[in-house]
């Protein structure tokens, strides 16, 4: 059993839960992408296994899983929840408005932030789920053939303005 299951498995077990099969499934589903699923998409990978677990059966699986900690859940821009292991990894967001790429921020460029928002705002026991929004390169690169006036759109009369995507 791979190690996430497994610790999985125990914080079940601690909370008066078993690793039912479908539990066991949809986070063998989450542990082996490194994606981030959408509930239809983890619904669908789950079915390939076993045709009879249904949509909501998977909707209340993940709610009790991200209550435990065990899997998170990021409200990315423009889309719908998606589903990761919170398997220790920094959990930033810089999010493609665009094509969707979803990549991971790391940690370490957010320096002191966690301290510095304690001391500023008296708030604790922070959680930080930051969500960047903008465009990857290479659809940066596109927008810029077909648009070179995007940054300075602005500046342009009211109709020619292109609208947001
Ligand atoms: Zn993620
Ligand atoms: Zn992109």
């Amino acid at each position: 059993m791979h190690h996430y299951i497994n610790s999985s498995n125990e914080l079940l077990r601690r909370h008066g839960y078993r690793l039912t099969p479908q539990r066991h499934m949809i986070l063998s589903v989450i542990q082996e992408t490194k994606e981030h699923l959408s509930v239809e998409q983890i619904t669908e990978r789950v079915q390939r296994r076993n045709p009879y677990v249904s949509l909501s059966t998977v909707y209340r699986t993940l709610e009790l899983l991200r209550e435990l900690g065990l899997v998170r859940e990021s409200h990315l821009v423009g889309e719908s929840p998606r589903y990761e292991s919170a398997d220790g990894q920094a959990h930033h967001h810089l999010v493609c408005r665009k094509c969707h790429m979803i990549t991971h921020l790391d940690d370490a460029l957010l320096g002191n932030l966690h301290e510095k928002l304690q001391e500023q705002y008296n708030f604790h026991g922070l959680m930080l789920d930051m969500v960047a929004a903008g465009y990857c390169d290479s659809c940066w690169q596109i927008l810029q053939q077909n648009e070179p006036h995007i940054e300075s759109s602005r500046h342009l009369p009211e109709s020619s303005v292109v609208p947001d995507e």
